[in-house]
């Protein structure tokens, strides 16, 4: 089996919280996947590893995936492919427009083809095209049983004893990958980014496959910001302040939502006390580069 290289072991991060939190016995640490690789980072590392190995197994001649300009999924997938030795095509939504993910992903020997939105709709029509070409697809956003099984994996990880896990959503990969791994008393929160998600939910009980694990999931969707990629001078003024009390870098997309809402249910007393919480920064933090120079304190 192919393993992809770590760059850096995960490691979880403890947040100090504020005396009320304290008193209440209740423990927060980050778990921080964002510092396995630069590329390949966080959940796409786990997302991609047995898509990789059964194109490998399957003697596939490409992996083949879609994606927007500013992707993590698609640079983490460039990458993965490049370290696995496996030639790799990405369809990208849109016109031609190099973006610096895009750039980096071309660099690591991805091959781009651009396609129109009318055409990106209709991705099974484009799968066929190419079927007898051996390629093998992985969904956009790596949805699909190999992601989530890989995203399953994610518990190494976290210690059994965590009560609560919480992780933002995008395809449901991950947050189904750790319902199936989660042991009978954690409850797995998800954090949708999307606005009016809700259809998530079903692809996340596609993927769990046991209606009883579901029953261990609360979907949280408030903290979307008006909706994907969406955000305000608010949250990333508090993605600085979170860099400079913890040295914790978010992403504007994904874990910059994700911590907002932890934070918010902590205040509000959403967690029963003796709650050991886990967050799972899910990476992504190259898609800041789309932000202008100055606006951030760490890159
Ligand atoms: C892709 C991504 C997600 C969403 O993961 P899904 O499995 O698609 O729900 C969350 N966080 C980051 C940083 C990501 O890049």
């Amino acid at each position: 089996m192919f393993t992809l290289p770590f760059d850096k072991m995960p490691y979880l991060q403890a947040i100090p919280l504020t005396y009320a939190a304290v008193n209440q016995n209740i423990t927060l640490a980050v778990l921080r996947l964002d510092v396995i690789h630069p590329e390949v980072s966080g959940n796409k590392w786990f997302k991609l590893q047995f898509y990789l190995n059964e194109a490998i197994q399957q003697n596939s001649s490409r992996i083949a995936t879609f994606g927007g300009a500013y992707s993590n999924h698609i640079l983490a997938t460039a990458v993965a492919c490049k370290m696995a030795g496996m030639p790799c095509i990405g369809f990208i939504r849109g016109e031609e427009k190099i973006t610096p993910t895009l750039k980096a992903a071309a660099n690591a020997g991805m091959e781009l083809h651009f396609i129109s939105r009318t055409d990106y709709r209709n991705k099974t029509l484009l799968q066929q095209q190419f079927r007898q070409s051996g390629y093998y697809w992985v969904q956009e956003g790596g949805y699909g049983e190999p992601g989530a099984a890989g995203a399953a994996t994610i518990h190494r990880f976290i210690p059994s004893q965590t009560t609560h896990i919480t992780g933002a959503v995008g395809t449901g990969t991950m947050l189904a990958g750790l319902l199936k791994g989660a042991v009978p008393h954690q409850t797995i929160l998800g954090i949708p980014v999307l606005k009016g998600a809700e259809n998530i939910q079903q692809d996340i009980a596609l993927l769990v496959k046991e209606p009883e694990k579901m029953k261990q999931m609360v979907w949280l969707n408030t903290y979307h910001f008006g909706g994907y990629a969406k955000h305000n001078n608010q949250l990333l003024q508090q993605m600085n302040e979170w860099w400079q009390l913890y040295r914790l870098p978010t992403d504007k997309v994904y874990t910059a939502k994700l911590m907002w809402a932890v934070f918010d249910l902590i205040e509000k007393n959403y967690f029963p006390s003796g709650s050991n919480i886990v967050a799972v920064h899910s990476g992504g933090l190259q898609g800041n580069a789309s932000l202008l120079p100055h606006i951030l304190k760490f890159s």
